[in-house]
């Protein structure tokens, strides 16, 4: 025991280095993206995220919006816990079948103008348990789809991204490819 708490004391923790640093990308990218919910909705965006089935991976890079170092709600980007208070449903994982009714009424609940982005590669087409027998498939399968996001999971730049892209049509061919089939 003694020889573990010595080690736990010069050991380095076992982690990834941090991303590189690209304060002026992610600072023009927040406030762009800042900008255009104001231009399109008067005020600032407001984000549901609904885990339909993931395996927790997208979870935490979608976290990662809210850490000390992207920090979005610097840029009037927020999550809130009711679809009711929501722009954007993002939206995580393969839906798998207990998840769908929930999927399926959490989008009525979300008042109109809204829009729905799968996000990562289970959420695109159901990625690595699209054979599942308790997947249904991917979110277009269940709801209407506005954006999708690839990746496994996508970095949060890329969320922030597909955001813009989701705000500033212009911009959403670059970051989308192309439908796969639920
Ligand atoms: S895309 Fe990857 S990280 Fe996200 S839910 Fe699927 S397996 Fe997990």
């Amino acid at each position: 025991m003694r020889k573990l708490l010595f080690e736990s004391l010069i050991r380095l923790p076992v982690t990834e280095p941090a991303p590189a640093p690209d304060d002026a990308a992610l600072a023009e990218l927040g406030e762009a993206l800042g900008l255009a919910a104001r231009r399109r909705l008067g005020r600032s965006l407001a984000i549901r995220e609904v885990d339909a089935g993931s395996c927790n991976g997208c979870e935490l890079e979608i976290h990662a919006l809210n850490n000390a170092y992207y920090d979005i709600e610097r840029f009037g980007l927020r999550f809130v816990a009711s679809p009711r208070h929501a722009d954007v449903l993002l939206v995580t994982g393969p839906v798998t079948k207990n998840m769908r009714e929930a999927l399926e009424r959490t989008h009525v609940a979300t008042p109109d103008p809204k829009w729905v982005v799968a996000v990562g590669d289970c959420a695109v087409d159901g990625g690595c348990f699209a054979s599942s027998y308790a997947v249904v498939g991917s979110v277009a399968a269940v709801i209407p789809v506005d954006l999708r996001i690839p990746g496994c999971p996508p970095a949060p730049i890329a969320m922030l991204k597909g955001l813009l892209a989701l705000l500033e049509p212009d911009t959403r061919r670059a970051v989308q490819r192309p439908a796969a089939a639920g």
